[in-house]
């Protein structure tokens, strides 16, 4: 049995593909390359290529026994979806749901999704739990929570079971070194600030000092990839094992301040990294701090880089070592 997994050469779906390969799994990674690196493979069988694409679907589907799907492929920049919603409600939404016809079409019925802390909006509760109102501040936290009520309609339907693992903020790389965080073009707070400390970029932009916050800067939830990519091991673990469909949150549970990781990283870099006040950016909420206690005790998530400093060190080795990332792009 093999497992399809989709923009497994982006950053976060990378991390789990090379969980994955490690535990001795059949991965096909179907990516289209859009913001992807051949070079993040590690070992898995890449099949170049569109989610929205059903023919080639059909073969995968056909040619492989696939047991579940990781569904990563998709835009995250919240920016971005504010200027240009088409691009993310038809990559998001209308590509995955020609994924799903053929996951279905083909009998396999077990999803393990991406999803974002991005589909609360504005919270009225800190640290947030999974059942907390949802009213999305951007198109792409929208498109995502989209995606979340058309599974649990398709698993009334047609009996998907799936989990959707909302990410607060991924960061970090993974601890060999070999896979790490590029994106081009970077909108990401951690390798900008980093590329500052590197010389490749000359200051960071905080967008906005105006927050409701305690410094008046944005409070995130900072959360290690290779934590997030062990717990879509513990989801298709439980969804092997006959798990209903699931949701869960997935944060350290403490918030950090644009000004904080700012110093944090110049602690971990010793480097002093140039920082001015900007306008504030569209579709930003001031702060997204998780509740993760759900995902610790239903599927035992226990996270080893839970620590700010640790996430930034591990990110720092993959940029200092990386410079150009995986040199593609
Ligand atoms: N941010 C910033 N300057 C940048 C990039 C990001 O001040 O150049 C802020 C952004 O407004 C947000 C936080 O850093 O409050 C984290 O943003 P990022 O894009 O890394 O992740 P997001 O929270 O959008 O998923």
């Amino acid at each position: 049995m093999a497992i399809l997994v989709t923009g497994g050469l982006g950053y976060v779906g990378s991390h789990a593909v090379k969980l994955l390969v490690d535990r001795g799994e059949q991965v096909i990674n179907l990516d289209d390359l859009s913001y992807g690196h051949v070079g993040a493979a590690s070992g898995s069988e890449v099949v170049i290529g569109d989610i929205g694409d059903a023919g080639l679907l059909k073969s995968i589907f056909s040619k492989y026994t696939i047991d579940a799907v990781m569904h990563f492929a998709a835009f995250a920049a919240v920016g971005e979806s504010v200027e240009n919603p088409q691009k993310y409600y038809i990559n998001n939404i209308s590509k995955s749901i020609v994924l799903l016809q053929e996951m279905l079409a083909a009998g396999v019925k077990k999803m393990i999704f991406s999803s974002t802390a991005a589909v609360f909006g504005e919270p009225q509760v800190v640290p947030i739990p999974e059942d907390h109102p949802k009213d999305p501040t951007n198109p792409y936290g929208r498109s995502k929570l989209m995606l979340e009520e058309i599974l649990s309609e398709y698993d009334h339907a047609y009996g998907l079971k799936w989990t959707a693992l909302r990410y607060f903020n991924a960061s970090g790389a993974d601890p060999s070194g070999t896979i790490g965080e590029d994106h081009t073009p970077e909108h990401h707070l951690i390798p900008i600030v980093l590329d500052v400390a590197l010389g490749k970029r000359e200051k960071v932009s905080i967008f906005g000092t105006d927050w409701p916050t305690p410094d008046g800067t944005c409070v995130r939830d900072y959360v290690h990839v290779t934590d997030l990519a062990n717990a879509h091991i513990l989801a298709l673990e439980a969804l092997r094992s006959g798990a209903s469909s699931n949701v869960y949150n997935m944060g350290n549970g403490s918030g950090y301040s644009v000004k904080e990781v700012i110093t944090v990283a110049e602690e971990v870099t010793g480097k002093k990294i140039a920082a001015v006040p900007a306008e504030r950016r569209a579709g930003d909420p001031a702060r997204l701090v998780a509740s993760s206690e759900k995902i610790k005790k239903e599927l035992g998530w226990k996270p080893q880089f839970a620590d700010l400093p640790t996430i930034i060190s591990t990110a720092w080795e993959w940029h200092k070592n990386h410079p150009n990332g995986f040199g593609d792009k």
